[in-house]
């Protein structure tokens, strides 16, 4: 018998299934008024997701075309950006700025440790003649589980007048508090198959009025991702290209039920599921990559197993019992593996891996106490 894979790796998510249905029908035309009504209704829920009166505008990418659209449209050749590294997302954007010609300093912290917002104030205020046009930060470090303190750089960016906040919230937004306008972040990205409870195909960037200005002055070449373009013609409800409209159907679905539900809802069940995953883990003594839980990602929770080769403990929880977990990434694949735990995921989806995690741990001769996980695990979830 085939088994059914349960999706725990930090996206594509699962998906509940109203808004899989919601997809699942024939196409309408993207010029047509029922598709102005949809993106308008989708455009009201986005701001609220999004805690902003800015625009955000939908481009047909995964986050990384997302992450570029708010390089190339706000920034030109030789301009200095600073962009911090923990992990493998912030080496990505360093990657991107370079592809790009932008002259690029990095502030680093090592892998499973969190970003220190005093370098980034010294570094911005060691700026006297306004060189830096953007600091770039990500927001959840996806590919160790570390959540930077995004609220305090974005202070120090804000205080040094000039530069642009770009950020990246693809595995922050609609799982922790990304309050768009109250922290005054300039540029914000964030992609379908992460915190949107969505299938992947969709990116998004968040603009503040500083960045349109800056858009005004920007002179990468640009044309597919545009944003202008975006923007000028979603301010009648469409796009300037042929949108998926399906997944316009399925966002719509499920912006609609995120509403239903209250960002504090969402943000208080994502703590209980990182909460439950970390005690869990925890218990079988299987070492926490992010030991510090002021620093935990409520989206992705890394162990570095000693007693266990990663890979194969991986391998056995996907074949034996069906349940998917995400390998380390870059150097650190074969010595992480990380567990997902945004998105449509419930208190079953956690006690259900942590039971798979015991089995697996059982039949690799790992030596702990069985059913110590599910009981963290059920503690966690019955006191709250
Ligand atoms: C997933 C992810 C991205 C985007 O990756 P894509 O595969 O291009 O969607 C960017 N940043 C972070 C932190 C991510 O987790």
């Amino acid at each position: 018998m085939e088994n059914p894979l349960l999706l725990m790796i930090p996206g594509p998510t699962p998906v509940p299934e109203p808004v899989l249905f919601a997809s699942a029908r024939q196409p309408i035309s993207h010029r047509s008024q029922d598709f102005r009504d949809l993106m308008a209704d989708i455009t009201v829920h986005l701001k609220w997701l999004h805690q902003t009166q800015n625009e955000v505008l939908i481009l047909a990418s995964s986050g990384t075309g997302a992450m570029e659209a708010g390089i190339i449209n706000f920034l030109s050749p030789g301009d200095r950006v600073l962009v911090g590294c923990n992990g493998k997302f912030g080496d990505r954007w360093t990657l991107v700025c370079e592809q790009f010609g932008l002259i690029t300093e990095r502030i680093t912290a090592p892998w499973g440790k969190a970003l220190d917002p005093k370098r980034f104030r010294q570094h911005l205020e060691a700026d006297l003649d306004k060189q830096i046009k953007a600091v770039i930060v990500t927001h959840s470090e996806t590919s160790t589980g570390v959540l930077n303190d995004l609220e305090t750089i974005s202070r120090h960016i804000k205080a040094h007048g000039q530069a642009l906040s770009i950020i990246d919230a693809v595995t922050s937004l609609g799982i922790c508090p990304v309050p768009v306008d109250e922290w005054g972040l300039d540029v914000v990205v964030s992609a379908s198959q992460k915190g949107y409870r969505m299938p992947p195909g969709l990116g998004f960037v968040c603009v503040s009025p500083k960045a349109w200005q800056a858009y005004e002055t920007a002179r990468f070449p640009r044309f597919y991702f545009d944003l202008g373009k975006c923007r000028t013609d979603a301010a009648t409800n469409t796009t300037p290209f042929t949108p998926p409209v399906n997944l316009f159907f399925a966002l719509q679905m499920s912006l609609t039920l995120m509403k239903a539900e209250g960002l504090s809802a969402m943000f208080a069940h994502q703590q209980r599921l990182m909460q439950a995953t970390r005690a869990a883990l925890h218990a079988l003594d299987l070492p926490l990559f992010v030991p510090d839980h002021y620093v935990a990602s409520p989206a992705v929770t890394a162990i570095a197993p000693d007693q266990v080769a990663p890979e194969t403990l991986r391998f056995k929880l996907q074949q034996q019992y069906g349940v998917v977990i995400a390998a380390g990434q870059d150097h650190m694949r074969g010595k992480l593996v990380r567990i997902g735990h945004l998105g449509y995921v419930c208190d079953r989806s956690i006690v259900t891996t942590i039971a798979a995690i015991e089995a697996a741990l059982k039949d690799l001769d790992y030596p702990f106490q069985v059913g110590a996980g599910v009981e963290a695990a059920h503690r966690i979830f019955k006191g709250s």
